[in-house]
């Protein structure tokens, strides 16, 4: 297992936001998923009775250099591979800590919520702001975007984190969903694609 920390995006997407029920955020709004939630292609996505589950296709940057505080024109240079990845999310559990306002760190950060592909260099790559994301469940096309309508590019990302918290070579930023998020039920095969990146296929099954 690889030691790193996984920084998410909340609501990076605005038609996402919108189907939170929320306006996106005047700065980016950031939570953390453990390491030990890392899955690969062809692993299986095992919930336990949480209530709903969701899938969220996300583009992941993997840190190749570490960044502090480092300025707009040289953020892309400290990422080194980026990759697929799937936010899963225990909905119910995150809509009641919303409403209590408490943390997400157990509705995002179970093992095996973070499905990932194998990462590929940063410069196979042709351009990272403008790149198609899609997720089938069954086959059956649930989310589809790109990432030009982020709200917050990948360097004002980096930017953003690296003002608080250090990234280290090996951390993964996913950062956000676009609309479409939905449900999953026991023995869904999920499929999130960007078409020159990767693919991370998982089976969903309840335990
Ligand atoms: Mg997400």
């Amino acid at each position: 297992m690889q030691h790193c920390k996984i920084v998410c995006v909340g609501q990076n997407y605005r038609a996402h936001a919108e189907e939170m029920r929320s306006v996106p955020p005047a700065e980016p709004m950031l939570f953390l998923k453990p390491s030990s939630a890392i899955i690969g292609d062809g692993e299986t996505i095992e919930a336990p009775d949480v209530g709903r589950v969701d899938h969220e296709v996300e583009l992941a940057l993997v840190i190749g250099r570490s960044a502090h505080r480092v300025r707009e024109e040289d953020a892309l240079s400290h990422v080194s591979h980026v990759a697929v990845f799937n936010d899963v999310t225990a909905r119910d559990m995150q809509t009641a800590a919303r409403r209590a306002g408490n943390p997400w760190t157990l509705a995002k950060g179970m093992d095996t919520f973070a499905p990932m592909s194998r990462p590929v260099p940063l410069s196979r790559v042709k351009d990272v702001h403008d790149l198609d994301l899609e997720l089938r469940v069954n086959g059956e096309v649930r989310q589809r975007g790109n990432t030009s309508d982020m709200v917050f590019s990948p360097e004002k990302l980096v930017v953003y984190i690296s003002r608080f918290m250090t990234l280290e070579p090996g951390d993964i930023i996913a950062t956000g969903t676009p609309e479409g998020v939905s449900a999953l039920q026991d023995g869904d095969r999920v499929e999130a694609t960007i078409p020159g990146v990767g693919v991370v296929r998982n089976l969903f099954r309840r335990v």
